[in-house]
């Protein structure tokens, strides 16, 4: 296939100061909880963007100085000539497929806590951090400071040259680091000649282009990563106000602006509150007032919207963190007119978890994401089928698409047969719910897949009882059948069935994802902590339902701190004019009310209710599995059964997709249970002291 000249505009070359990017597909940097810690994972997980046709890829946040240690998260380091080696891993990574390497230069200031450093912070002024609530404060950065902090991201920025990269960012952005901080009228109380006026606040950032310029610049593209807006109108920076001034101060002095908004909440939005695009109205000055190439983000996955955005003069290259790691080769797949083929980003953060969590990030929609090194998978290429062997899949949720697509694209037979009438499973229903839509990209991607693959086919309608199983005669069976949310309320908190949950006002997320009909008020116990709870409780507030959300958890949707939702589930919630009782558990339910205990305190009160909602956990629907099993261990032939998803161990949509794919690359493989399935990262040691 060959692209579609509309898009040509996207593959046009693009000059960043002495180097030249091939197209305008550009990865911003994006945290990855990789970083340091598995830097090989990171090397490889670079890499495949550069194969997958992203012009310029760039690391996460690069740490120049031990003074600015934010460990246990795991970024990448410059403290010294130790961090090469797999820095110019990841260069070499990048330029082996033509693309440029960009490395980002950060100090967090008074938001690194230095718990593995032991450095006094530094910062502006005299004060604690915020990233986390250590006990540590910040001390003022004096004259020797700033000339010290200079000297460091100067020398951090020839560091990085002699790693490879042809770009090297100086950032100011998502109210996280020293720079920012010094711009910031919030921030900045200084009286010296940092302080006061903007040409003052911008004075420091000013310098770190200019040495970085003169450090580097002759070879390497000098670019910002600036935060434009804050969202918190005249209180902080402001694409009306002091945003634009200082791009307009600075307007010709770094060699391209990638310009976002701030925090990484808001620059990070999930499709639950923004949609593509959104930050077109913050950012669409910037190509006024700088003749430089402009890069910024939105969730961009659409090639049309893409090259709308270019045609209308908001951006000169595509800036993608979320949509490159949904599909690493979303560019390439534009170019060879794929279009259909690209695995769209959902919005749900997912990724951002697994930075939070300090673990390699995972993706919803990529299940080979992190799994570049360690399991050496491709997002594109998989092995080919080794047999003849006709492969049933029981169920078309997440899991079972994956596995079937997978399979598929090996060349293996596939069967997949689904009760309900619609494909999808939990997808298809949760992407109902409020806020939820985008999330049916997991279903429509590998219909999709599917749709082209004559060795794949899809019954709907179709329950399958363990006789029809067999009597269908796979070679293989694998049971996708999902998980049910409990009606007990056991789960974290309740070890034992909730006294009178087995009344008829007790309700789960399944059934009012089924439509059920129910008497106000309602009260929801949230002991699941994830998006289900709150999203439950804006489909009562839709219906018209007074709604109390009742969470053991510290606030609501607690989980949700890791995918940068909980302020905005919070609010929305408030907004909504739903109750909220944190710290508070179920005790007992009877028929026209709920017995609410404090958690702290154990004080119990009564909550008049029409009905409750249990949002606790889920139980895999894994009878028919069990079914087989016993028929075999009777005698009867059963072909080779596995469990898949939900229906082997309840988890997220990424979960299942992830063993859906797992599935089918492990099809034809012996898999030793004693062995760990993966390489690890392992530290070299130096030999006993
Ligand atoms: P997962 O997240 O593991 O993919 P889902 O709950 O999303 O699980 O999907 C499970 C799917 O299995 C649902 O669409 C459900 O209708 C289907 N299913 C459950 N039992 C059967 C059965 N006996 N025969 C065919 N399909 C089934
Ligand atoms: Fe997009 Fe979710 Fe994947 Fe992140 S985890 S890239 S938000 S689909």
């Amino acid at each position: 296939m060959t692209r579609d000249p509309r898009y040509d505009i996207l593959f046009e070359p693009v000059k960043i100061g002495p180097v030249t990017a091939r197209n305008r597909f550009y990865q911003v940097p994006h945290c990855n909880g990789m970083g340091y810690h598995y830097q090989n994972e990171m090397a490889a997980m670079r890499g495949m963007k550069a194969e997958g046709g992203w012009a310029v890829v760039f690391t996460e946040q690069c740490d120049i100085h031990h003074s600015g240690d934010i460990q246990p998260a795991t970024e990448s380091h410059l403290w010294d000539d130790a961090d090469l080696p797999y820095l110019a891993q990841m260069t070499e990574a990048v330029h082996r497929h033509g693309s440029l390497a960009g490395i980002e230069l950060v100090h967090n200031g008074y938001l690194a806590s230095n718990l593995y450093s032991r450095e006094i912070p530094i910062g502006l002024t005299h004060r604690p951090g915020s990233m986390s609530n250590h006990p540590v404060q910040a001390r003022a950065m004096d004259k020797a400071d700033i000339r010290n902090y200079r000297r460091w991201h100067r020398n951090a920025a020839l560091r990085a040259k002699r790693a490879g990269f042809d770009i090297v960012c100086v950032y100011s952005g998502h109210d996280l680091n020293v720079p920012m901080h010094f711009l910031s009228r919030r921030h900045n109380e200084r009286t010296d000649e940092y302080g006061g006026s903007l040409e003052n606040r911008l004075r420091l950032y000013r310098e770190l282009i200019e040495e970085t310029k003169d450090a580097v610049g002759d070879s390497c593209g000098v670019v910002v990563r600036f935060a434009v807006d804050e969202l918190l109108g005249s209180d902080g920076i402001s694409c009306e106000g002091e945003g634009r001034d200082a791009v307009e101060m600075l307007a010709e002095l770094p060699d391209l602006w990638d310009v976002n908004i701030s925090d990484w909440a808001n620059d990070s939005a999930t499709s639950r509150f923004k949609d593509e695009g959104y930050q077109e109205p913050f950012i669409d000055f910037v190509k006024r007032v700088t003749t430089k190439p402009v890069v910024g983000v939105g969730r961009y996955t659409s090639p049309d919207t893409m090259v709308s955005a270019i045609r209308r003069g908001v951006l000169d290259m595509i800036g993608a963190a979320r949509p490159s790691i949904a599909d690493p080769f979303l560019p390439k797949k534009i170019e060879e007119g794929r279009i259909d083929d690209i695995r769209e980003c959902i919005g749900c953060n997912i990724c951002v978890s697994g930075n939070k969590t300090q673990v390699p990030m995972r993706c919803t929609q990529n299940p080979t994401m992190g799994e570049e090194w360690r399991r050496r998978w491709h997002p594109e290429k998989i092995a080919a089928k080794t047999s003849e062997a006709k492969a049933l899949i029981v169920g078309a949720g997440p899991a079972g698409l994956e596995a079937a697509r997978a399979l598929g694209q090996r060349g293996y037979a596939v069967t997949i047969a689904e009760a309900a009438d619609e494909p999808g499973g939990r997808v298809t229903l949760e992407s109902r719910l409020p806020g939820l839509a985008t999330w049916a990209r997991v279903r429509d991607y590998r219909l999709s897949q599917i749709a082209g693959m004559a060795n794949v086919e899809l019954f709907l309608a179709s329950t399958m009882t363990a006789a029809e199983v067999i009597e269908f005669g796979a070679d293989t069976v694998a049971i996708a059948t999902g998980a049910s949310w409990r009606r007990d309320g056991v789960g974290r908190e309740h070890r034992r069935p909730i006294a009178g949950s087995d009344g008829t006002n007790v309700l789960t997320p399944d059934d009012i994802m089924a439509g059920a009909e129910l008497a106000g008020p309602v009260v929801v116990l949230d002991d699941d902590h994830y998006y289900m709870g709150s999203v439950i409780a804006e489909r009562l507030c839709e219906q018209g339902h007074d709604v109390v959300l009742v969470t053991p958890g510290l606030d609501v949707a607690n989980w949700t701190h890791y995918t940068l939702e909980q302020e905005l589930i919070e609010r929305r919630l408030v907004e909504l004019g739903v109750e909220i009782l944190a710290r508070h558990d179920f005790k007992a339910i009877a028929a026209d009310h709920v017995d609410i205990v404090n958690a702290l305190t154990g004080q119990v009160f009564q909550r008049a209710c029409g009905s409750v909602v249990m949002v606790t956990a889920r139980l895999p629907n894994d009878a028919l599995y069990h079914e087989l099993v016993a028929l075999a261990e009777a005698g009867t032939e059963v072909p080779r059964l596995s469990r898949i998803g939900d229906c082997y161990g309840p988890g997220t949509i990424a979960a299942a997709v992830y063993a859906g794919h797992r599935y089918a690359r492990e099809y034809d493989v012996e898999i030793d249970p004693d062995k760990v399935p993966f390489e690890r990262e392992l530290h070299v040691l130096t030999g006993v002291l």
